[in-house]
């Protein structure tokens, strides 16, 4: 008997996305105007509570464009946790800007609020929280920190859709957040990214920022250098199907999860992450952490399972280990769980029967 291999993350297009896709198609509104944008935005004010939602064509430039809006340019420093996925320090770069690392907390590596008064300086103009694996970052004490300092407040929610903190979702608690809909994320169009805020002001900019800085009440005029950052109307098509689908497509993913943490609390040598007390994470990946393990040992039962036929990937690389952003200071917690995290599959197209099989089969490669 050979078992099909697991993979790490697909797409669930199972929904009203080919049909969606295909009226684009018919119609001839393949490009970035047509009611499927605008349908997408609306629909996703719900998801992330907030006033206001403008999309992009990645979360990359959702990201970028945030930080254009929040007023970031060369000289500027912005604070963000050294673990997380490159593009929240690429985008700071993008801007001129010097992205400022701190350290994580244990089990969620989410931003280190005890960092930040640390790391500021008279050139720091926000924060960056990231909701890293979907398991929402201390939004209370990294906003109150901002508002005492007279700094904005950024949330890198690109892996976190649906995640809550309190009842409300995150997304509305910074100054903006953004999103992402690549094609491994909770919800996906292929590519794509959001920007949403409860500012107005803020809003309008985006939306110059993201047309070539074109005037709104004045076509072909230009007052601003600006980008084309547009999402299409085929991949906003397909964005709406999938909020159609995204109480069910949570649901699956949250009993994926506590299949997997009810094989996984019962192994004595690994740590799983805590979820913060009054907050819901969302699973978008699974971690765990090879208790005493380093990057080698980590690396080698990577490839054992690999052999058995599991995906599995390394928890992200912190940001000061990589070339563009090498830091001197010590980063304690994030060197020991970044270098022992294992990223396990989850993803909609699992059973519970795949779950069990990836827990049985690291059980068996790290005995
Ligand atoms: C996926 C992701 C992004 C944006 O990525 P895109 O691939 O450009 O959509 C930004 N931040 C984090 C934490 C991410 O995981």
């Amino acid at each position: 008997m050979t078992d099909s291999p697991i993979a790490l993350a697909q797409p669930d297009l199972g929904g009203n996305e080919l049909a969606y896709v295909q009226e684009c198609l018919e119609t001839g509104w393949i490009s970035s105007i047509g009611h499927f944008i605008t349908d997408f935005e609306k629909a996703f004010t719900a998801i992330s509570g907030t006033q206001h939602a403008v999309a992009s064509n990645n979360g990359t430039t959702a990201l970028h464009l945030a930080l254009l809006a929040l007023g970031v340019g060369p000289g500027d420093e912005v604070i963000l946790p050294t673990v997380t996925y490159v593009a929240t320090a690429n985008a700071v770069k993008y801007c001129g800007a010097t992205p400022v690392l701190a350290d994580s907390l244990p089990g969620t590596l989410n931003i280190d609020p005890a960092e930040l008064e640390r790391l500021r300086t008279p050139r720091t103009k926000g924060v960056i929280s990231v909701h890293l694996y979907g398991i929402p970052a201390d939004v209370h004490a990294i906003g109150a920190f901002c508002e005492a300092n007279g700094l904005f407040h950024l949330e890198d929610a690109a892996e976190s859709h649906g995640a809550t903190v309190g009842g409300k979702p995150v997304g509305s608690f910074g100054d903006a957040a953004i999103f992402s809909f690549f094609g491994n994320k909770i919800v996906t169009t292929g590519e794509g990214g959001m920007v949403v805020t409860d500012d107005a002001a803020l809003e309008k900019h985006l939306r110059l920022l993201r047309g070539q800085g074109m005037d709104p009440e004045r076509r072909y005029w230009f007052p601003e250098v600006g980008y084309n950052y547009r999402m299409t109307n085929i991949q906003a098509a397909i964005g709406v199907a999938q909020l159609e689908r995204f109480d069910a497509l949570l649901a699956k993913r949250q009993e994926l999860a506590h299949r997997y943490v009810s094989h996984l609390a019962t192994f004595d040598d690994v740590d799983l992450a805590v979820v913060p007390e009054g907050t819901v994470a969302v699973p978008w990946l699974q971690n765990v952490y090879l208790r005493g393990a380093d990057g080698e040992r980590r690396d080698a039962v990577m490839a054992a399972l690999k052999e058995e036929g599991v995906d599995s990937r390394p928890v992200f690389y912190p940001m000061h280990v990589l070339p563009a952003f090498e830091s001197a200071r010590p980063f304690p917690v994030a060197d020991d769980w970044s270098a022992r995290g294992i990223s396990l599959p989850l993803h909609t197209g699992l059973s519970l029967d795949d779950v069990d099989r990836v827990c049985e089969t690291l059980a068996r490669v790290t005995a």
